[in-house]
């Protein structure tokens, strides 16, 4: 099987539906994207699946929904306004412009990582191991530079009353600041987590690889509020639960890797940090994120706004501030990794080949497609079954172009079932139910027909 490529992707999601250029009929925006119909659609089941595994099914963890724009000490407070910066080098031969961490990590294959070096231990290594520009080959860089990576923006009408604000830089910060609200109307007990999914924006300096990296991206995100001295235990579990998950979901074990982050990576406050890394059509990268942060978030909240964050153990009446483990991924760049799992132009039969996107059926943007094999006799009783299933299901409804082709239409969108209505439906109530994967068929009875589905297509 020939190896996919990013642009081999790009092209798919344009064609189907998936994902289109930003602003495209203006020649586009630089790396923004837009979600078309089935990109939407798999984009919620995606969502969902993660809201499903972390805080329904979750005994510890509650939902929020914390506003996108935040009083702006919150992110002084972070450490976001000082520091939430990349290490920006330009190359003075052809003006290209990198991310200096990203050389480090892109020549060493990933193996060595600069989070958390120094500018000046970066530019050491890259002259040390004389890391020559990507695009001209030479090597002769600017001196680095810290680009903060909030954007800004301001709330007010006239200029004398304008304040500067960001658009959040990550979820997270929503979380910590409504601790104490969740803790108290939840009347929840430590251990506990916090759990959100929404935009966040961040101006990079070197986006790119599709949805890899954008500057505007959704992440979904879990702080978990633990007693120190608990806090390695939950980070294994943690790490343990976001891996199962991403099997279930149907990732490919062999394209995922765990990597623990070394000592000298380690932001000032971590105690522990891994990526879950996947193998994208360009290489490995990171998909998630999880750190042991101990108590540094809650206790910068709790001196920049003067409220007393500690918890009051019901139990011990000690008082303290929990550390807190966050697991962090980007719903884009899942989405990026599920498609590039899943799609295939596979061989079926000599000289014949059909596009098809295995993707686990409870991702599927649609679940079944309808098709009455003759449109004036059985269309009736197909749109009669359509208007039925998609009270529960996404379906589709197709009725032209022979039976072939309808199917080869669904299987490249990953439509799990194709149901086909004929003359045994209106004799027998019986349908026949072909599967995406085996492309075999099977006889359905009618009133069977939404149990069948159910079961195929729940996580
Ligand atoms: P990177 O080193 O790739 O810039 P990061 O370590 O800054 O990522 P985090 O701040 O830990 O990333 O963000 C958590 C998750 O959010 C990442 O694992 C990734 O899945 C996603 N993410 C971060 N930045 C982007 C982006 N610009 N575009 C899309 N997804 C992103």
């Amino acid at each position: 099987m020939k190896k996919l490529t990013m642009e081999d992707l790009v092209n798919y999601c344009k064609q189907y539906g998936f994902i289109f250029q930003g602003s495209e009929i203006y020649n586009g925006l630089a790396n923004s994207w837009d979600f078309g119909p089935l990109g939407t659609l798999l984009k919620e089941n995606l969502r969902n699946a993660w809201k499903q595994k972390f805080v329904q099914e979750n005994k510890y963890n509650y939902g929020l929904d914390a506003a996108i724009i935040m009083n702006p000490k919150v992110w002084v407070a972070s450490g976001h306004v000082a520091s939430f910066a990349d290490p920006l080098i330009d190359c003075k031969k052809c003006k290209s412009r990198h991310r200096a961490d990203k050389l480090i990590e892109d020549f060493t294959n990933g193996e060595v990582t600069a989070d958390g070096w120094s500018n000046e231990e970066i530019e050491k290594y890259i002259a040390e191991h004389n890391i020559v520009c990507p695009v001209c080959g030479k090597m002769d860089y600017t001196p680095i530079r810290k680009f903060n990576l909030l954007f800004e923006t301001s709330i007010g009408v006239t200029d004398d009353t304008k304040n500067t604000v960001y658009l959040r830089g990550e979820t997270a910060q929503g979380i910590f600041t409504n601790f104490k609200n969740v803790e108290r109307s939840m009347r929840a007990k430590v251990p506990f987590g916090i759990c959100q999914t929404g935009k966040a924006f961040r101006n990079e300096i070197t986006p790119g690889n599709f949805i890899f990296r954008t500057r505007e991206f959704e992440q979904m995100e879990l702080e978990f509020f633990c007693k120190p001295g608990t806090d390695l235990e939950w980070f294994g579990y943690w790490k343990n639960y976001c891996m199962d998950f991403l099997r279930t979901l149907g990732l490919d074990s062999e394209k995922l890797r765990m990597r623990d982050h070394a000592k000298e990576e380690l932001a000032f406050y971590s105690k522990a940090t891994t990526d879950i890394e996947y193998l994208f059509p360009m290489g490995w990268g990171e998909l998630w994120g999880i750190a042991d942060r101990t108590d540094y978030d809650l206790s910068v909240h709790q001196e920049h706004s003067g409220e007393d964050l500690r918890y009051l153990d019901p139990e011990t009446n000690e008082k303290y501030l929990p550390y807190v483990i966050e697991p962090s991924v980007g719903l884009d760049r899942l989405l990026l990794a599920i498609l590039a799992n899943s799609y295939q132009v596979e061989e079926i039969g000599e000289n014949d080949t059909r596009e098809v996107l295995k993707i686990n059926p409870a991702l599927a943007p649609v679940k079944v497609n309808i098709l009455p094999l003759v449109k004036k006799i059985h269309g009736e009783k197909a749109t009669e079954i359509y208007s039925e299933l998609c009270k529960k299901f996404s379906c589709s409804y197709d009725e032209s172009g022979s039976i072939g082709k309808r199917y080869r239409r669904a299987d490249a969108i990953g439509t799990p079932f194709c149901i086909t209505i004929d003359d045994e439906t209106i004799n027998n109530n019986t349908v026949t139910v072909r599967n995406r994967d085996t492309m075999e068929q099977e006889v359905v009875n009618i009133n069977d027909l939404e149990d069948y589905i159910v079961k195929a297509v729940t996580l």
